[in-house]
């Protein structure tokens, strides 16, 4: 669909549907601040930690609320993307986690280093003891670069090397890189780990916007693109991938499946790859490196993880999935990235879960129960060309759950979809932040 489809009336739904939805968070809103002296510990001030403090701060009177997080600096990483495509400059991720701190809440900005559930306490690195009545961990997850022989941040934006998730800097860097093989051409390497990973859909996206430079800067007919998939699909929920094969295939890009990058060689620009026969070299002018994904080691090391599967080793949070509570310690809760769930790893699932979790929080506070339940929503707008996107929004089922149906179809490459991740998506993620979407 060109922008000149999406007309007058496609407009007014949007607009009708986009009320309707902040009218029925207002209500739940409006509800007066239920008086409380509980300790409330949030560790973690990135999308999930801000936007629970802000919803607990709206929802509690008298409540001892501190957020533990040593960042000074707030990233929108959604944006990562568009920055690594050249896009948007890298200031426009880069905003200061002060400016979201809500009033009556403390930030102590320090690390948490231990978490001790059994005694409702964590610690932080400069040794200071937070005893706590309710836990909510939001540390989101941990970038294991040097699980990688040979590769370290260090080498993004060097050696055709790039990286677009370790950070703003590196996002710039690897669009330097990008844009350099879109217009020379060479071989494109394209990656994604076999840990669980925040934004699956963005290994996907930037190797279609890579693709598209090339053929916009000149570089595409003496280009080879691979795209190495950790396993035998490209996506999650099979429809996607099927679709996302076929756009693939259209567009010349190829597929290799269950290879798992497990070495890097700059100098020689070699890449090797685990596969199911043993491993196999790939050379490369330009390879895109998302590196393997763990909790912090400050969870990882605690009793909260799951404690069988691959959920264990990798140190997601047993919570359940429904409520985000804790299965073992009911004071717990795990939002964002953290959260040992199905589905999830996007700010579009935190904007769901927060307000779920919160809800149980407060319900607990009054003595009550909540029936408010996550449903795995997670979201993705797979950009698929510059001014294209696939607005794709999924459950734990599969269930394809479009916010707009009727004006946004999930599975179409359309120009509202690119307005939405472009445009109106950062408004959306700072407003969660304040608590206000
Ligand atoms: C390249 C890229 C593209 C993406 N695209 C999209 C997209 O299009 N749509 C979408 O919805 N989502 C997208 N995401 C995912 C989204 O940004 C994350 O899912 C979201 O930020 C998760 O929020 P979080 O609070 O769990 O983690 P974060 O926002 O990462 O915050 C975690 C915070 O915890 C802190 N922390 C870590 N360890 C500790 C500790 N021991 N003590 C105290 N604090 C700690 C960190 O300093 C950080 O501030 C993308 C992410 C990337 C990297």
């Amino acid at each position: 669909m060109e922008p000149m489809d999406f007309n007058r009336r496609d407009w007014l739904k949007l607009l009708a549907a986009g009320a309707a939805a902040a009218s029925t968070a207002s209500r739940a809103q409006a509800a007066a601040p239920v008086n409380t002296k509980a300790r409330i510990v949030i560790a973690g001030a990135g999308a999930a930690g801000l936007a629970t403090a802000a919803r607990l701060a709206q929802r509690l009177d008298g409540a001892s609320i501190t957020l533990v997080d040593a960042r000074q600096q707030h990233y929108y990483q959604p944006g990562f993307t568009l920055v690594g495509a050249g896009i948007k400059p890298a200031d426009y991720v880069v905003s200061s986690t002060g400016s979201y701190v809500p009033a009556g809440v403390q930030w102590l900005q320090e690390r948490v280093a231990e978490i001790d559930p059994e005694g409702n306490k964590v610690v932080t690195t400069s040794g200071k003891t937070l005893d706590y009545d309710f836990l909510v961990v939001a540390t989101g997850l941990q970038l294991e670069y040097g699980l990688i022989e040979g590769m370290e941040p260090g080498l993004i934006g060097q050696h055709g090397i790039g990286s677009i998730y370790n950070g703003p800097q590196a996002a710039a860097a690897t669009w330097g890189l990008m844009s350099q093989f879109a217009t020379q051409g060479g071989r494109g390497v394209f990656t994604r780990p076999a840990t669980e990973m925040k934004c699956a859909g963005a290994p996907l996206k930037y190797t279609f916007l890579s693709e598209d430079r090339a053929t916009r800067q000149g570089g595409r007919s003496k280009a080879e693109f691979v795209y190495f998939s950790n396993n035998a699909t490209l996506f999650s929920v099979p429809i996607v991938s099927e679709k996302v094969r076929m756009l693939f295939r259209e567009r010349n890009i190829q597929t290799q499946y269950n290879r798992v990058l497990t070495a890097i060689d700059p100098g020689r620009r070699i890449a090797t790859f685990k596969t199911p026969e043993g491993t196999e070299e790939q050379n490369w002018d330009f390879i895109h490196v998302i590196p393997p994904m763990l909790a912090p080691e400050a969870v990882r090391n605690s009793p909260l993880p799951w404690t069988t599967g691959n959920w264990a080793k990798e140190g997601w949070m047993e919570v359940d999935k429904g409520t985000l509570r804790h299965v073992r310690y009911p004071n717990v809760f795990g939002v964002g990235d953290i959260a040992g769930v199905p589905k999830g790893k996007t700010a579009a699932s935190v904007k769901w879960q927060v307000p779920v979790a919160t809800d149980h929080l407060v319900a607990d506070i009054q003595g009550k129960k909540s029936d408010a339940i996550y449903n795995g929503y997670t979201s993705c707008p797979l950009i698929t060309r510059l001014g294209q996107a696939m607005l794709v929004e999924f459950d734990y089922e599969n269930n394809l759950t479009p916010s707009f149906p009727g004006v946004i179809a999930p599975l179409e490459e359309l120009w509202i979809s690119w307005v939405m991740k472009t445009m109106a998506l950062k408004p959306t993620y700072i407003s969660m932040l304040r608590g206000r979407a």
